[in-house]
C-alpha cells in the first residue's frame, strides 16, 4: 500500500520541500525582471530630463515641474513629453522671435532719452552712442535711460521699523493653483505675508493676483520668465524681464511694486557677471530686494517634515526671519505643512514671534 506508507510521506515531504524552493524562486525571477524593467524606464526618463536641462532649459521652475511630474507618475511618459514639448514650443517661439503675449513689445523699446543724454535709440531698442567725447566719457551706463518710468515710489530716508522677533512668510513663483489654499490659511490665522510673483498675464493669473492684493498681502516682483540664462545675460535683459512682470502686476491689481526678489536670490551661479551692476541699477531706481535667511527647501523637493524642521531650526535663533517658501503648481507639500509652520511660529513655547508682511519699512534681509 503506497498511500499512507512511509515512502509516501517521504515523497510528500520531498515534493513540498521542492515546491517551497521553486515557488519563491519563480516569484523572485518575475519580480526581478519587472524591477529591472522599471529601473531601465527610470534611467531613460532621468536621461531625458538630463538632456532636456542640458539643452538650455535650466530654469529651476521648469525643471521642478518636470521632476515632480516624473516623480508623481513614472509611467506617465506621455504627460512628461507633452510638457517638454510645450516648453520647447515656447522656447522655440522666443528663439525665433515670434511675438506672443510674453514677448517684449515694440512699445517697450520706445525710449524718451533724458535731455542731457547724447544717446539715441533705434527702433529695436539698441542704443547707439554718438561720437561726442563727453557722452562717451560721462560714465553713465546706457541702461539707466531705459524705461524712464520704471522707478519705485519709496521715501528717501526710510526709518526702519523696530521689528525684533518678527517672522516674514514669503512665497515665490506664484500665483499658482495653490494660491487660494495659501490665502485661506493666512486668513484663518489673520496674518499677512509676501508674494514675490511670476505673473504670466493670463486672466487666471490676474484674478489670483487680485485676490492676493485684495487680502492686503504684499506683492513683490520676482520675474516674468524665471529663465536664469536669459534674465542674467545683461542688466538690460534683467530690466526687460522685470518691466514685463511689473506691468502685469500693475494691470492686474493697480499696484506699483517697490519690493522684489531676484530669481535664485541676489547671489547665484547665473548672475556672477552682472550682479554688482544689476544690484546698483535696481537700487538706483529705488527698488528694494529681499533675500531670505530661512529656507524651507520646498522647491528642492523637501518633504513636509523636512520643511517643518528647517523652519524650526533656522528660525529659532533669528531676531528677524524671512522664510522662503513657494507658491507653485508642484508645491503641494508647502500647503500640507503651512498651517503647522504658522502654529509653530505663533506658539513654539520658547519665543514669541509676530508674523507680518514685508514693506519698505522692514530692514532688508540680503545675502
Ligand atoms: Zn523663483
Amino acid at each position: 500500500m503506497y498511500f499512507g506508507s512511509v515512502r509516501f510521506f517521504k515523497h510528500v515531504i520531498v515534493f513540498v520541500t521542492i515546491l517551497l524552493i521553486i515557488i519563491p524562486c519563480v516569484f523572485c525571477f518575475i519580480l526581478g525582471s519587472k524591477a529591472a524593467e522599471l529601473e531601465a524606464d527610470n534611467e531613460k526618463l532621468k536621461a531625458e530630463i538630463g538632456e532636456y536641462q542640458l539643452s538650455g532649459h535650466q530654469s529651476r521652475y521648469e525643471a521642478d515641474e518636470l521632476f515632480s511630474l516624473y516623480k508623481e507618475n513614472l509611467e506617465n511618459k506621455d504627460g512628461f513629453l507633452k510638457l517638454a514639448f510645450e516648453y520647447d514650443e515656447s522656447m522655440y517661439k522666443a528663439a525665433a522671435g515670434i511675438e506672443s503675449e510674453t514677448a517684449p513689445t515694440a512699445s517697450d523699446a520706445v525710449i524718451t532719452a533724458a535731455p542731457e543724454s547724447t544717446a539715441e535709440f533705434t527702433h529695436s531698442g539698441t542704443i547707439i552712442l554718438n561720437d561726442d567725447p563727453d557722452s562717451i566719457n560721462s560714465g553713465v551706463p546706457a541702461y539707466q535711460m531705459l524705461y524712464p518710468e520704471l522707478y519705485a515710489d519709496v521715501p528717501d530716508n526710510i526709518v526702519y521699523n523696530d521689528d525684533m522677533d518678527y517672522v516674514y512668510l514669503t512665497f515665490d513663483d506664484g500665483p499658482s493653483k495653490y494660491t487660494q489654499n495659501i490665502l485661506d490659511y493666512l486668513d484663518a490665522y489673520n496674518i499677512k505675508a509676501t508674494f514675490f510673483v511670476v505673473p504670466d498675464g493670463s486672466e487666471e493669473s490676474n484674478a489670483r493676483l487680485k485676490k492676493i492684493a485684495d487680502k492686503g498681502h504684499t506683492i513683490g516682483i520676482h520675474t516674468a520668465t524665471h529663465e536664469y540664462n536669459k534674465i542674467y545675460e545683461s542688466v538690460e535683459a534683467y530690466l526687460e524681464d522685470f518691466k514685463i512682470a511689473y506691468d502685469r502686476v500693475y494691470d492686474a491689481t493697480g499696484i506699483k511694486c517697490n519690493l522684489f526678489r531676484f530669481p535664485g536670490g541676489s547671489i547665484n551661479d547665473y548672475n556672477t557677471e552682472v550682479r554688482e551692476e544689476l544690484i546698483a541699477e535696481m537700487t538706483r531706481r529705488g527698488f528694494i530686494y529681499f533675500d531670505w535667511n530661512v529656507d524651507t527647501s520646498d522647491a528642492l523637493g523637501a518633504t513636509w517634515t523636512e520643511m517643518y524642521n528647517n523652519v524650526r531650526t533656522q528660525t529659532i535663533d533669528k531676531n528677524r526671519a524671512v522664510i522662503l517658501m513657494h507658491d507653485y503648481n508642484g508645491g503641494w507639500n508647502t500647503i500640507l505643512v503651512l498651517e503647522d509652520i504658522i502654529k509653530w511660529i505663533i506658539g513654539n513655547g520658547k519665543r514669541t514671534f509676530h508674523i507680518d508682511k514685508l514693506t519698505e519699512y522692514v530692514k532688508p534681509v540680503q545675502f
